[in-house]
């Protein structure tokens, strides 16, 4: 790949999502489905939390309270910072993140010494991508129950009515973003009609929107891409495995769109700061979850833990996640394939290069 079409390939995926993005915090921010009458609590049970962390936190005493035995060299000052820990609720996830990154770009600089690092990394992915894969066999088991458990229970009908308001906000969110935004970038690019790729690619989105995966929806994608687009068949091979896999614009409007819900029915008002956070994990977490089905569901819980708002009501999400899911990945799906159109066309003169037999010397 030239530095050219890696470039291209970066800012098209970081542009739309943080549009994405945008989009959701607008719709849910204006329409605001979440507040109004408070839903009842009495059928929410009180969860364990997932796990703990220790956190720190500066905060400021009176120097009087420290007391001048414990800092005889203190101050002159009446006030002092210290520094105050103490376990809190659930995992440091934007923590686990940010060491992740740079372990792998300190892995990375280590070169072949890590090699074995590396290996044994990748079989403890390989390991817990095969406990996944169980976890799927009998997922659809338990999300019945789930759902056959809430629906019994349904005394409050608040709730329902915020859920199906919240569903009809994804819903707009997701088709703004395929039939107005995801053209209207098309359009601004290439000056063709969009909408012939919408119509070339239908075999594909409506793969991703029956199966829920964009990464199983990949043979199909390429095949519409490659035959009736004509988009280039080595741009398509190398580009569209890694589209699948990040570019994820129906997960980030969901995601976005869920999180602020989620602090709506619970009466908590976002300032600027945590808005922007939302946005920002939501993004970060699209690129690194997986195209298979109901990921975004598990990744509500990461995001609203990150941001500090209470992971345990995203178990209401449930009830709406199997429909969402599907619209979210042909959502999914038709990102990737405007992505890879425009991309071949904005680096044409380069992938003929790589089309060119190699010259040996
Ligand atoms: N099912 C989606 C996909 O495969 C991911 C998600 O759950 O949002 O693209």
């Amino acid at each position: 790949m030239t530095r050219k079409t890696a470039l291209f390939t970066g800012t098209y995926i970081g542009g739309t999502t943080v549009l994405a993005v945008i989009l959701g915090l607008f719709l849910v921010l204006t329409i605001k489905p979440g507040v109004g009458e408070h839903i009842s609590q009495e059928n929410i049970k009180e969860m364990p939390p997932f796990s703990i962390h220790y956190k720190t936190e500066i905060v400021k005493v009176k120097n009087d309270e420290v007391g001048p035995a414990l800092h005889p060299t203190v101050v002159l000052n009446d006030t002092d910072m210290k520094l105050v820990g103490s376990y809190v609720d659930g995992p440091n996830m934007l923590g686990l993140i940010l060491w992740s990154f740079t372990f792998g770009i300190l892995i990375n600089r280590a070169g072949q010494v890590a090699t074995s690092t590396v290996k044994a990394i990748q079989c403890i992915n390989d390991a817990i991508k095969i406990i996944f894969n169980w976890i799927l066999w009998y997922l659809p088991i338990g999300v019945l129950f789930l759902i056959v458990e809430n629906v019994l229970n349904v005394q409050d009908w608040v709730a329902v009515v915020k859920l199906a308001k919240l569903s009809a906000v994804i819903i707009l969110g997701l088709l703004i973003q395929s039939l107005v935004i995801l053209p209207m970038v098309y359009f601004t690019l290439v000056r063709q009609n969009p909408f012939v790729i919408l119509k070339s690619t239908s075999k594909a989105w409506m793969t991703g929107f029956i199966i829920a995966s964009s990464t199983a929806s990949l043979p199909i994608i390429l095949q519409c891409c490659e035959e009736k687009l004509t988009v280039n068949g080595k741009l398509c091979r190398l580009m569209l495995p890694i589209l699948t896999s990040i570019n994820m614009n129906g997960t980030a409007v969901y995601e976005v769109i869920a999180s602020v819900f989620i602090a709506q029915i619970n009466d908590i008002t976002l300032d600027a700061g945590q808005i922007i956070a939302v946005g920002l994990t939501s993004a970060i977490v699209t690129f690194g979850s997986a195209g298979i089905p109901a990921t975004g569901a598990v990744t509500t819980i990461l995001i609203l833990t990150a941001v500090g708002l209470p992971a345990r009501d995203a178990a209401m999400l449930v009830v709406v996640e199997w429909v969402l899911d599907h619209i979210r990945t042909g959502v999914n799906v038709v990102g990737d394939c405007y992505g890879v159109v425009l991309i071949n066309f904005l680096c044409h003169d380069e992938l003929k290069d790589l089309d060119k037999p190699l010259r040996l010397i």
